[in-house]
């Protein structure tokens, strides 16, 4: 393309070369004459394509665009391929737009799109069904006018969005939704929402069926184990060359008494979604406890440290809390060889609560540690046997936790030994003055 200001130069100069010519013939006033003129034409020239520019902008239809002359011409070769451009992307980003709407429509999920604002800009039919939304009608509408639900608007406004929420329908209390927001481009969101009633009636069976079948089985075995304990306290009732078969008997009868409480308890924690009660914690007697217990565990065969900071305590429920950190201090005890060294720590750090217990034990590998508060997941099954364990400690640890918003760190090397720490969020833990903190008001350590 002619570039226009070289154009205009060359021109000018020529014309003002001419007129030179001109003065040097004709006379100052014929040179002016052309050379207004000339200019006028060249203006005039202008002026009429911009003109042609300016309504064919006003519709701009690439088969009626101008031709244009000189460097018009280019200008509007220009525009035309420009044109044909956008026209052919944004065909191309329409059928982008319909195949999502048709794949998103035809999702099972309910798929909203919320602008910043969190008005609704688009919604699918599961999303109409299941929220009540009218996509004709809804559309710009805030999302918190329509789904009213106090647990929804709890979760948009604390804007933590990596878990979802599960919540009863506001329109059918029998079907239970669980919605998730993916913030998305900025401030955009979409809100994702799924009828779980189905998996929720399955998982309640499966709660209802391991609570009973637990509970059922819990009388009979307490029968066998109390006529086991009564036949071997009595004088002559069982010869000597089957006594061993006797201990053996209720050695598995404790594990299987063991296994049904640790059921029945999982299946009571995973009933409540939150902590029963919320209790202001007095850790230095929970501590004593734990140490108490450790102490009669170990029998005296490992080293028990205790450090803990009288100045912090947590809200929660305390025996929920005491059955978590006992189920850690006895891992500790049941993986540690003979001699080890276990300490119990209570301390703060930043904002949060930790309560730590560290072994000398046999470690764990890497590979296992994402998989440890699984039901039933044991490293070694064998050795978790022989220790009494039954595989559902750290999920009990776990669901504890959880109901206490609270989360569990481990960290372990193989044959050197674990630690599990239990953090306790902000808004649990409680800072005590001074004055209120234990009397001699420095650490604690027991030996
Ligand atoms: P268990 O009743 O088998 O001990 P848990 O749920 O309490 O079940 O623990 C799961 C598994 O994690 C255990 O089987 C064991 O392999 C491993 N584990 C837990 N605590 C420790 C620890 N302190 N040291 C080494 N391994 C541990």
């Amino acid at each position: 393309m002619q570039d226009i200001r070289w154009s205009a130069f060359w021109l000018a100069l020529l014309l003002i070369f001419a007129c030179l010519i001109l003065w040097a013939t004709h006379g100052a006033v014929t040179a002016l004459i052309v050379f207004s003129t000339a200019i006028c034409l060249y203006l005039a020239k202008h002026l009429y394509w911009i003109h042609k520019l300016h309504r064919w902008y006003q519709k701009p239809n690439l088969s009626s665009i101008p031709n244009g002359s000189g460097v018009w011409e280019d200008i509007f070769a220009d525009i035309y391929h420009q044109q044909r451009r956008y026209t052919r992307n944004k065909a191309q980003i329409s059928s982008a737009l319909d195949r999502f709407m048709h794949a998103a429509s035809a999702l099972p999920d309910g798929v909203v799109v919320l602008n910043e604002k969190d008005r609704i800009e688009w919604c699918n039919p599961p999303a109409e069904t299941q929220l009540g939304l009218d996509l004709g009608k809804d559309t710009g509408q805030p999302i918190t006018y329509l789904v009213r639900h106090s647990d929804f608007l709890k979760y948009l406004q604390e804007q933590d969005y990596s878990e979802p929420i599960k919540l009863k329908s506001w329109r059918n209390p029998e079907i239970t939704l669980e919605m998730q927001l993916i913030p998305f481009s900025g401030k955009q969101k979409l809100l994702i929402c799924r009828d779980i009633t189905q998996i929720e009636k399955l998982e309640t069976m499966r709660r209802d069926f391991i609570a009973n079948v637990s509970h059922e089985l819990r009388t009979p075995l307490t029968v066998v184990s109390g006529f086991l304990e009564t036949l071997m306290d009595m004088e002559g009732a069982v010869p000597e060359s089957t006594r061993s078969y006797f201990g053996m008997m209720s050695e598995q009868t404790g594990r299987m008494r063991h296994l049904i409480e640790d059921l029945l308890t999982l299946s009571q924690l995973e009933s409540g979604a939150t902590a029963t009660q919320d209790t202001e914690i007095d850790m230095q007697a929970q501590l004593n406890m734990l140490m108490n217990e450790a102490q009669s565990l170990s029998n005296g065969k490992h080293q028990i440290s205790l450090e803990a900071d009288p100045g912090i305590s947590v809200s929660g429920a305390a025996e929920e809390l005491h059955s978590a950190f006992g189920n850690l201090v006895s891992n500790a005890i049941r993986y540690s060889p003979a001699g080890g060294n276990i300490q119990l720590k209570w301390y703060r750090r930043g904002d949060e609560a930790v309560f730590s217990v560290k072994d000398s034990g046999i470690g764990i590998e890497q590979k296992h540690i994402d998989r440890l508060t699984e039901r039933f997941y044991r490293v070694d099954r064998s050795r978790s046997r022989e220790t009494g364990g039954t595989g559902l400690g750290l999920s009990i640890v776990k669901h504890i936790l959880t109901r206490h918003q609270s989360r569990l760190e481990i960290e372990s090397v193989l044959d050197k030994g674990s630690t599990f720490s239990v953090i306790f969020p902000k808004n649990r833990v409680i800072i005590k003055h001074p004055e209120n903190a234990s009397a001699d008001n420095a650490k604690t350590t027991a030996n």
